[in-house]
């Protein structure tokens, strides 16, 4: 176990934080979550977060005890300050800049100054995100440069010794599966599958294999895709 005061998981309820939340489960002796209400466009993401901390406790042993606090934070004026298709009933496309207008600009770099600050009132010193550059290539606040130069802003600005960890940064979406399969067995990827919500329109009506969404915006496609590569490698693995 790695010796720390515990860590704060930005967990948002989709795939990729609940991946994060067990990844620093099997590894800090404390963990607390924060999530951040910033006027999401469906609110569906927000919604199945109770659900998912109480059943995840129940993984493996121990992580009952682990796993402390929730925090909710209003960030409603990243909506007021910022035009998105996450935010307004916009179609997603892409703009002139190469950037999907999903794209919140700043949005991370402010989760995780909050999250800072969050962690400093509650003595955590680690900071764990979902950022990943492997598939959501064009996020610029997702790279690890960002991350990285970020952690070294957060430190000098509050004279602490945070560190931020991305254990996703570098794997794409088959191999996330992969991790929580390592992570929480069969359990950790029903739960997954089927209590996180990745969908950008919000879509949470039919259960496919790879859990609820429309099938068909970037978010699901990526995460259908990954599952369907994760569980092609396992069966030939098995077989
Ligand atoms: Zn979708």
């Amino acid at each position: 176990m790695t010796m720390t005061n515990g860590a704060l998981v930005l967990f948002s309820g989709g795939q990729d934080s609940t991946t994060c939340l067990a990844w620093a489960l099997a590894r800090y002796a404390k963990v607390e979550t924060i999530g951040f209400d910033y006027g999401q466009r469906h609110a569906v993401e927000l919604a199945v977060r109770p659900a998912i901390l109480q059943k995840i406790r129940s993984l493996a042993p121990g992580w009952d005890d682990k796993l402390g606090e929730d925090h909710m934070i209003d960030l409603s004026l990243i909506g007021k300050i910022s035009d998105t298709a996450l935010t307004r009933d916009v179609e997603i496309a892409m703009q002139d800049n190469g950037l999907p207008n999903t794209f919140v600009p700043g949005r991370n770099l402010l989760f995780m100054m909050v999250a800072a600050t969050l962690a400093y009132r509650r003595g955590l010193d680690v900071l764990v995100g979902g950022m990943c550059e492997t598939d959501f290539s064009g996020y610029p606040d997702c790279r690890d440069d960002t991350m990285k130069a970020l952690q070294v802003a957060l430190n000098l600005g509050m004279a602490t010794r945070l560190k931020v960890e991305t254990p996703l940064m570098w794997i794409d979406k088959a191999q996330t599966w992969e991790l929580a399969r390592e992570l929480g067995g069969a359990a950790l990827i029903e739960l997954i599958r089927a209590e996180t919500h990745t969908c950008y329109l919000g879509e949470r009506g039919d259960l496919h294999d790879w859990g609820y969404g429309c099938g068909k915006c970037p978010a699901c496609e990526l995460r259908a895709n990954g599952y369907r590569i994760f569980s092609k490698t396992a069966a030939e693995a098995a077989s």
